[in-house]
């Protein structure tokens, strides 16, 4: 396929280092609050990447971390780690919060049909991989400890500033407006490593280490559980855009200086999902959650419909009209969907070849899921029979996963089930004007005895001024 990629600034034909297998790392959420439907257009493009190679026949070994420490609000090394901000408005501690919210990021995932990768490693759960990683980067003289924090040398570096010719002045975190300098830092795009001196002395997560008792930086984690999981050489590393600097600057600094050599080939970067006043973040406090998607009546797949209309790497627009346009498009397909009727057909399996080679030109070219949502369109209107459309269908979901064929089988069984309930309530009507003319004809007997019958099948009976009402 041919895949974008951030370092070299251009598509190339994606070649995996061990042929037949991927080796994929992706940035986790923080889960110091519920994962936005932003963050999730992330994690559904990456989810659709991993599935399209799989797909096309690839070993895909795919590793995410959960940042539960470490992560602090500012790119500078400063302020408060997200987890303890979180722990603080909810007064609880990290670890619950941490478990709460990875729980939750699970659950939104499952609802939007997106595959929980092989491994999960929470980055409290490798602090000795960091310790040594860190250890050895000291001793190559690429780190060094200054006011009790070990910090990253980017000055060692012959390009630090990887994705991009970046003005240094511009970019470097440190002259941010409203980022206050480290003083300890020796030039201003070093990062911390290791944390003992964190300002905020009620830092819950700490870990005895040699250079004293604290707690790593965000960035360190990434790289260590991705070579503690998938070795020395990553095929490709997700993650979005704003991961791109400085998280995966860091990463690829401090990951090739410990491994001397090249690290990951190919950086996906999915752009973001904005609202009219800007990107969407977490740390705004105010965002659009899966669950706040439900509660107001969608369906989380329609939100999936919505993503993969548009290109991952642009910026999407999100409105409440947008969505319900998504809405109305993806109903109506799951409509036409449930409309195919396989009978019993032969699959014509040149025409499945056919399909199949036109979302193999869509997606394999750079993931190009709205023309891999044409290609479902020309599908449905194809001259086959249904039983090919149908597993055309089914080939094109593996990677999609909008779940057309399930949404179209309940829809099918709800129509197939409705006459069943009425012909039963047809019989309890049936036998309630039974029991009405025996009691008009003063036939009490009978009508006790049909009385009885009903109550028997769980119909419990109300005379009421109206007439007789009924009820299970
Ligand atoms: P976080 O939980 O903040 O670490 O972010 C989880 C993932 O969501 C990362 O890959 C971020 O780059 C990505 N992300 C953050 N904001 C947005 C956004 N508005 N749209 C798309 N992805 C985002
Ligand atoms: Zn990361």
């Amino acid at each position: 396929m041919k895949l974008y990629n951030t370092l070299t600034r251009q598509k190339d034909d994606f070649v995996s280092n061990e042929p037949g297998v991927v080796k994929m790392y992706t940035c986790g959420p923080t889960v110091y609050h519920f994962a936005h439907i932003g963050n999730l257009r992330t994690y559904m493009m990456e989810d659709v990447l991993e599935k399209y190679l799989r797909w096309e026949g690839y070993d895909v070994q795919r590793v995410m971390n959960i940042t539960d420490v470490g992560h602090l609000a500012s790119d500078a090394d400063t302020g408060e780690d997200k987890m303890l901000k979180g722990a603080k408005r909810e007064k609880k501690t990290v670890a619950e919060i941490a478990k709460f919210y990875t729980d939750a990021f699970f659950a939104d995932c499952k609802k939007l049909n997106i595959r929980i990768p092989d491994v999960i490693e929470p980055a409290t759960s490798c602090i000795d991989n960091y310790i040594s990683i860190i250890s050895s980067l000291i001793e190559k003289e690429y780190a060094y400890l200054a006011g009790g924090n070990i910090y990253f040398d980017t000055s060692k570096l012959d390009k630090y500033y990887v994705f991009n010719d970046f003005n240094e002045d511009d970019l470097a975190v440190g002259v941010r407006d409203g980022v206050g300098e480290d003083e300890n830092k020796r030039n201003k795009t070093d990062f911390v490593l290791w944390f003992t001196k964190s300002k905020f002395e009620d830092q819950e997560m700490k870990w005895d280490s040699p250079w004293g008792v604290g707690y790593p930086g965000w960035h360190i984690e990434c790289t260590g559980i991705s070579i503690k999981n998938l070795g020395e050489k990553l095929d490709i590393h997700c993650g979005g855009i704003d991961n791109a600097f400085p998280h995966h600057t860091n990463e690829i600094a401090q990951s090739e200086a410990y491994l001397g050599h090249k690290w990951c080939n190919w950086w996906f970067h999915v752009m973001h999902l904005n609202t009219n006043t800007g990107k969407m973040s977490k740390s705004k406090g105010e965002f659009l959650t899966v669950s706040l998607l439900q509660e107001k009546g969608y369906d989380p797949l329609a939100y999936r419909f919505f993503c993969l209309q548009s290109h991952y790497r642009k910026s999407l627009v999100f409105s409440w009209e947008n969505l319900d346009n998504a809405v109305t498009a993806y109903n109506k397909l799951v409509a036409r969907v449930a409309a195919l009727n396989a009978n019993g057909e032969a699959v014509d399996e040149k025409e499945v070849e056919k399909y199949n080679a036109q979302f193999k030109e869509a997606l394999g070219n750079d993931l190009n899921t709205s023309l891999g949502v044409t290609a479902l369109y020309d599908v449905l209107k194809a001259k086959t029979n249904d039983a090919t459309k149908i597993e055309i269908i089914r080939s094109f979901d593996k990677v999609l996963s909008l779940g057309l064929l399930e949404a179209a089988e309940k829809i099918n069984s709800a129509v197939e089930e409705a006459p069943a309930v009425s012909e039963e309530d047809k019989e309890v009507e049936q036998l309630i004007e039974q029991r009405q003319a025996a009691r008009k004809a003063k036939d009490f007997k009978t009508a006790d005895a049909i009385r009885d019958q009903l109550n028997a099948m769980g119909i419990v009976l109300e005379d009421t001024p109206q007439g007789v009402k009924w009820h299970r």
